[in-house]
């Protein structure tokens, strides 16, 4: 409920949100992390939600937003053993910075096809849109990061 009446004063209307579905993060062939999708049937605005394996559920329910020129992506931190994802908003242009889970901080910022620069190969990090993996699985894993 909050989450909605707060976005009401930025659109003009009541958000109605509904779960379209998650874009799964594997390390090869290994879930790492969903990210669960929902979509407002008025706006046709995204709205993510993090499920990292292994990590124990926000306590706080609401929908994250992000500006409206940004679009949803998944950022994949990749090393020889496991990887690590988040959803944000992303644009070309923007800087992102990032804290590897070794420590590492990191900034990138976003091409126009939304790939990271500058590249990095241990861990290798990617960025994947929401909207073009909903339902489908993004291979992050070293191996299928590096194959060829
Ligand atoms: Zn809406
Ligand atoms: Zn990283």
């Amino acid at each position: 409920m909050g989450a909605a009446s707060e976005a009401l004063a930025e659109t003009g209307h009541e958000h109605e949100i509904v779960f379209i579905g998650m874009v799964n993060v594997n390390r090869d062939n290994y879930l790492q992390g969903v990210v669960d999708v929902w979509r407002c049937r008025g706006c046709k605005k995204l709205f993510c939600d993090d499920k990292r394996y292994g990590e124990p559920l926000k306590a706080s329910v609401g929908f994250e937003t992000i500006p409206d020129d940004e679009e949803w992506a998944v950022l994949t931190c990749t090393t020889h053993k496991d990887v690590y994802m988040n959803s944000l908003g992303a644009k070309p242009g923007k800087r992102i910075t990032h804290a590897c889970r070794g420590g590492e901080a990191q900034e990138f910022v976003v091409g126009q096809d939304y790939s990271l620069s500058p590249k990095t190969a241990n861990p290798i990090h990617r960025l994947f849109l929401v909207k073009d993996n909903v339902n489908k699985n993004i291979e992050a894993g070293f191996y299928r990061l590096t194959m060829k």
